[in-house]
């Protein structure tokens, strides 16, 4: 631009700018430089979001044609030290202050002025702690998704969004989300918005999860997935397993479904490599026919009440599937007693660990309202790798809640 040029164009923008049309970045591109009559005193005034990160430009009006501009920030009406250009990126320090900025004006023409903003608002404080979420629950159709979130500092209002493949789903706004055929061979995401007063809105996203597989079937009892509890019956009620066979481990004699044997001889040798010690095997498949008679036995020892809470009913039990294993921990001195097994270093290898082998502790102690049963920490049972790993990511406590199922503390 030729100098004579110059001037109208500083005109134009102060005219936008007096007239609201400029946000601060777009009269920062010609520097925050305006002129008009030097009759008229200059105003100074702050653009930006005040907010910890953001950054405050100063906007002054009615600058003597030819003026030197100096500025100061003041935090609280204190001079922030080497606070001194046009433009202020806000810190933690400026926290809830409020913020002014001070232009001195110095022109040939006329005096040397000095003129102070009006203060902002009082600046918004970022999160001290803004975690990322996580995505817990089987990436698979018919299952629900749980957003998970350490604590924000300060404590937040939390908005969840759901997304397919990146694209918001619409109404997927709570902190679950179950997965529908739509869902199907997409990856989905979540973001939290994290809101509180005085404190700068702040997202996070979770990673993706894998793709959507197919639903989950739990009433085929030849497949891994299936849920046998006191409200799903095994189908058919006298299902034997196809593929039994009696895995190489201490305590042999016992059966297990081909998948689950095979896992459970890895698992054994697993905790041996850890150093975890020995376990063995006390009771795996179980028979309708033996499973009523040990229920039976149960009822005649100890009355119906306890029976229910520590054992099956025929056609209800895990170990009919092949795919449930009772373990033991052995020492120096033999091998203890399933009720003496939660105090050793095994249980608490296996309850680390299992799920490296595709098995879960089936039931954890607090959740007998949901799975029937008192705890059994000995009680193994087989989902495969894939659910294995998903249950342990997910920090589920029971089989029921990884699924989505509802809770089964008794019979229909
Ligand atoms: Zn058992």
């Amino acid at each position: 631009m030729t100098k004579a040029a110059v001037r109208p164009a500083i005109l134009a923008l102060a005219l936008a700018m007096a007239l609201g049309m400029l946000t601060p970045d777009a009269a920062s591109a010609t520097d925050q430089v305006a002129a008009v009559a030097s009759t008229t005193k200059p105003v100074a005034r702050i653009g930006g979001n005040p907010a910890v990160g953001s950054t405050l430009i100063a906007l002054v009006r009615a600058v003597p044609v030819h003026a030197a501009l100096s500025y100061r920030w003041n935090r609280d009406g204190v001079r922030i030290d080497g606070a001194s250009g046009s433009r202020l990126t806000l810190a933690a320090d400026d926290a809830g202050a409020r913020i002014t900025v001070t232009v001195t004006v110095v022109s040939r023409r006329t005096d040397t002025l000095r003129v102070t903003s009006a203060p902002t608002a009082a600046v918004d404080a970022l999160f001290r702690v803004a975690p990322t979420p996580t995505i817990a629950g089987a990436a698979a159709v018919g299952s629900v998704l749980q957003a998970t979130t350490a604590p924000w500092r300060p404590a937040a209002t939390l908005a969840y969004q759901w997304d397919r493949d990146g694209a918001a789903i619409r109404g997927a706004t709570a902190s679950t989300y179950r997965l529908g055929t739509t869902d199907q061979g997409a990856r989905i995401g979540l973001t939290v918005t994290a809101t509180r007063a005085g404190t700068v809105t702040t997202t996070r996203s979770a990673t993706a999860t894998r793709a959507v597989r197919p639903a989950i079937v739990t009433s085929d009892p030849s497949l891994v997935s299936v849920l046998v509890n006191k409200r799903h019956p095994l189908s058919p009620l006298q299902y034997v397993p196809a593929d039994l066979m009696r895995p190489n481990v201490r305590g042999g004699g016992y059966a297990l479904s081909r998948g689950a044997a095979t896992a459970l001889e890895k698992l054994f040798a697993g905790a041996i490599a850890a150093k975890a010690g020995e376990l063995s095997l006390v009771s795996a498949y179980r028979s309708y026919a033996y499973q009523s008679s040990v229920f039976e036995g149960y009822v005649r020892s100890r009355g119906r009440a306890y029976a229910e809470r520590v054992s099956a009913r025929p056609g209800y039990s895990e170990h009919q599937t092949g795919l449930a294993a009772d373990v033991v921990a052995c020492g120096a001195n033999g091998c203890g007693t399933m009720s003496a097994f939660g105090a050793t270093g095994q249980s608490a290898w296996v309850a680390a660990n299992a799920w490296r082998y595709g098995f879960i502790v089936r039931y954890e102690a607090g959740q007998t309202a949901v799975t029937g049963y008192t705890p059994e920490p000995w009680h193994l049972r087989y989902i495969g790798l894939t659910l294995a790993r998903e249950y342990h990511e997910g920090g589920f406590r029971s089989y029921e809640q990884f699924l989505g199922a509802p809770a089964a503390p008794s019979y229909r």
